[in-house]
């Protein structure tokens, strides 16, 4: 079998996670997780999203944010945008690239920001032209890529369609996003790998919620399709908006122990990792779903016991 070599992690937790999350983080302590984060050798990190105050919350100071974190040299701290306004306030505060979305489902995107896809493609020409002025590189989430808990399953189609008017705008990455975690590993090899075929596999990223148990499963899927760029969420922090309770994105530190595990590199200290997912697990006062930050890495062995007889394995 055939799988990259070395993988891209794009850390998402402080967006995507926190602004899934009940508890409200001070900005101290968001600057504090970004700049663990950025010490444990993340080269990308989302760090805030510039949507209006009133629709996140959460998201209020990320000005605040943004001007007190540490830059450290080797990470590139990537901001959301919903439109121009938002890419003028990102921009302002030297941001290394932009972040914008529009939903496969016509649905979802009128409930997540009250436009059609259309509307949602003419603001994304603005956020390009933006960008190319400050010279910075646009990612473009497909969101719902997979399913849409109004539409249901995403047709391939629409998919490839939207990939294309993206990279077309001036997209640097697209990377599809099953938002609220209805892909199968199948789904996600055949999308992949026709999407892989028409672009390259180098400019596209896949983004995993684990919802339903299927993230990693779905992560090692667009591998075998080549996919080298993926996001992950430290602690598996966030959640599922339409779905109360449940599993927020991948947990950064479960992909990068899964990844280097298997050979593949990912440039990252996967304790320093654990450390920031039990430092946001403390921070957000509950324990959040990753697995590798209760269990441990893979490769730490245990000491044998030594002589004294176990009787509790029978
Ligand atoms: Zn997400």
């Amino acid at each position: 079998m055939v799988l990259p070599k070395e993988v891209t992690i794009v850390e998402v937790g402080p967006r995507d996670g926190l602004q899934n999350e009940q508890k409200m983080l001070s900005v101290e302590e968001k600057v504090r997780l970004i700049d663990s984060l950025s010490a444990t050798g993340l080269k990308k990190i989302e760090a805030a999203s510039f949507v209006h105050p009133k629709a996140v919350p959460q998201m209020a100071d990320a000005e605040k944010v943004m001007k007190s974190i540490e830059r450290r040299a080797g990470t590139q701290y990537i901001a959301l945008v919903p439109n121009t306004v938002g890419a003028r306030r990102a921009l302002d505060c030297g941001v290394d690239g932009l972040a914008f979305f529009v939903s496969a489902s016509e649905t979802h995107n009128l409930h997540n920001v009250r436009m059609s896809r259309e509307a949602s493609l003419e603001e994304m020409a603005g956020v390009c032209a933006l960008a190319r002025e400050a010279g910075v590189p646009v990612r473009s989430y497909i969101v719902t890529a997979f399913g849409c808990p109004f539409e249901g399953k995403t047709p391939e189609d629409t998919v490839v369609d939207l990939a294309a008017r993206m990279f077309d705008m001036g997209a640097s990455e697209v990377c599809l996003g099953d938002t609220t975690g209805m892909a199968n590993p199948l789904q996600v090899f055949n999308l992949f790998k026709r999407l892989a075929e028409l672009f390259s596999p180098v400019r596209l990223a896949g983004h995993f919620h684990n919802t339903r148990g299927t993230a990693l499963a779905n992560v090692f899927a667009a591998l075998q399709a080549g996919i080298a760029t993926f996001d992950g969420a430290v602690g598996g922090s966030g959640g599922c908006p339409y779905a109360p309770g449940a599993n927020g994105n991948v947990a950064t530190e479960d992909l990068v122990n899964m990844m280097e595990d298997m050979g593949l590199s990912t440039g990252v200290d996967l304790d320093g990792l654990i450390l920031c997912a039990k430092a946001a697990e403390a921070m957000l006062g509950r324990r959040l779903s990753s697995t590798v930050a209760q269990a441990g890495p893979t490769w730490r062995l245990h000491k044998a016991p030594g002589g004294e007889t176990e009787n509790r394995a029978s």
